[in-house]
């Protein structure tokens, strides 16, 4: 099936029996994204995961701190 990025508009052309294609149809995601926003915005995620991470360690020691 044919696909266009939500974000550059590019189409791709993605496979009819793929988990994605799949899940495109019964809606559980409604948005495509092209492998190189996908990339793009996977990279902002794990960056995003990593200050996270680092917040979570420092509650964990002022909770550390306080008994
Ligand atoms: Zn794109």
């Amino acid at each position: 099936m044919q696909v266009k990025c939500v974000i550059c508009d590019n189409i791709e052309g993605i496979d009819d029996y793929s988990l994605q294609a799949k899940r495109l149809r019964n809606r559980r995601i409604h948005m495509y994204l092209c492998k190189t926003c996908y990339e793009r915005i996977d990279e902002k995620t794990k960056a995003r995961h990593k200050s996270g991470n680092f917040r979570l360690y420092r509650e964990k020691k002022r909770k550390n701190d306080l008994i």
